[in-house]
């Protein structure tokens, strides 16, 4: 389930890297992103909407795999 503002979308290849999803774990100030046990990614659905647009986890990520989609805006 998205966010009611925001929406994060991660290419599942990226979403099974537990180095990608380290990374993303690690740069997300809000901590919408933390690993499962088998370090895969993990969205933490309750965090989403206090997502503050900073595109760190854009950054971190391989080009094009991670998208925030602003709900609002669609
Ligand atoms: S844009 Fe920033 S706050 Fe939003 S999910 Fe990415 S890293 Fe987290």
């Amino acid at each position: 389930m998205p966010g009611m503002f925001i929406d994060v979308k991660v290419d599942l290849a990226a979403a099974r890297d537990a180095g990608v999803a380290k990374k993303l774990a690690e740069v997300c100030p809000v901590n919408i992103f933390a690993q499962n046990e088998d370090g895969t990614l993990r969205i933490v659905e309750e965090n989403l909407d206090e997502c503050v647009l900073c595109d760190l986890c854009i950054a971190a990520a391989p080009e094009g795999t991670v998208k925030v989609v602003k709900l609002y805006e669609s």
